[in-house]
Order: C-alpha cells, then structure tokens, then sequence
C-alpha cells in the first residue's frame, strides 16, 4: 500500500509516529490532562485518541478496553452493528469488449427474473468493476442469501 503512494521516496509526515507490532491493551479517556493508551510496548498519552479496529474487536473487548467503561449509547451501537459477507466473482476475459473509461456495469432485472419461484443466482449479481492494474479482470460482487 505504501509502495502505491504518489512520491514513494519522500518520507510521509507519519513516519516516524507508527509503532509496528504494538497492541493497545486499555484507553483510559476521563484522565484529566490527556488521553492513556497502555500497549504491550508501554503507555502513550494524547489528547485525542482515534481508534479504528474493525467491529468484532470492539465487540469482544469493550470491557476490557476502556476505562471507565463507554457510555451505553456506543456499547449498544457495537451490538447492533453486524458482520456481513460477501462473495466476490473474478471474470477474465480473453478479448476486451469494453472501452477504455468504462469502470463498472450494473445489471437491473425485470419484476419477473427477481420473483421467479427458482432460485436464479444470476439476478443477485448486481454488478462488476473492473480491476485496477489487471486490465482483463472484471470482479462481480455477490451479496444475500446465496453467500454461505
Ligand atoms: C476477505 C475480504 C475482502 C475484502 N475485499 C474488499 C474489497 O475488494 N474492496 C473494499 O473496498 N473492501 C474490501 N474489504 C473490506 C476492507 O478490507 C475493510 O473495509 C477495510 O480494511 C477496513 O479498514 P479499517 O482500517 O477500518 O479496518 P482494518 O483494515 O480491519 O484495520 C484495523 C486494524 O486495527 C488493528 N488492531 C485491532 N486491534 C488492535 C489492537 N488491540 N492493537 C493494535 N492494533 C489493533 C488490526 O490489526 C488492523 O490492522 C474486504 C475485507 C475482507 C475481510
């Protein structure tokens, strides 16, 4: 991901702020002065602290991670919020039948394909983008019931 940035050699601003290979074990967010955040490589202090873990880290160690506690309003929006899944189609194509702006085609179906009594995967394939730097490869995203 670093490699895809604009000017690789220049050193980003960040750089010398990422610590590799740490994990933020507790936030304790009501201390006076700033912001604790206890690592497995010793404690930070900031005055705002951004956290961006995924959902089920939240979920499982909401408990444990802050302190005091969160207030009810976001646990609640941890639970409510869930997992999805998605299947994703990869389409090569020897010949390219599209022009060179196209980025995405969607699919619309009629009443009579999407109510039909079989169950017709086809009709939840919405749509397919085609991938950066992989000029013959087109990825259909498949979401709903027919994901496992
Ligand atoms: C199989 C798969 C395919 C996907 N394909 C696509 C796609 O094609 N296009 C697309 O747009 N999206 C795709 N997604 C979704 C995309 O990956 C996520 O939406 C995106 O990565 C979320 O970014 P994030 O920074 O919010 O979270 P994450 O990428 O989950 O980053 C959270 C980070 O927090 C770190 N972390 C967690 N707990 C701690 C801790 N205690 N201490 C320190 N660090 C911690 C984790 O190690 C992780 O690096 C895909 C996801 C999956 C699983």
């Amino acid at each position: 991901m670093m490699q895809s940035c604009p000017d690789v050699p220049k050193k980003l601003s960040v750089d010398d702020k990422i610590r590799l290979s740490t994990i933020f074990e507790s936030i304790y967010w009501n201390e006076s002065t700033s912001v604790r955040v206890s690592t497995t490589n010793g404690d930070y202090f900031a005055e705002y602290v951004v956290l961006t873990p995924s959902i089920g880290v939240l979920k499982r160690n909401k408990y444990k991670l802050f302190h005091p506690a969160l207030p009810l309003l976001q646990q609640e929006a941890f639970e409510a919020t869930d997992f999805g899944a998605i299947m994703k189609i990869f389409l090569y194509f020897d010949t390219k039948w599209w022009k060179n702006n196209d980025q995405a085609f969607s699919f619309f179906w009629n009443e009579e394909d999407l109510n039909s009594k079989e169950e017709v995967w086809v009709t939840k394939f919405r749509y397919i983008l085609k991938l950066p730097n992989n000029p013959r490869v087109w990825v259909g995203w498949v979401t709903g019931d027919l994901v496992p």
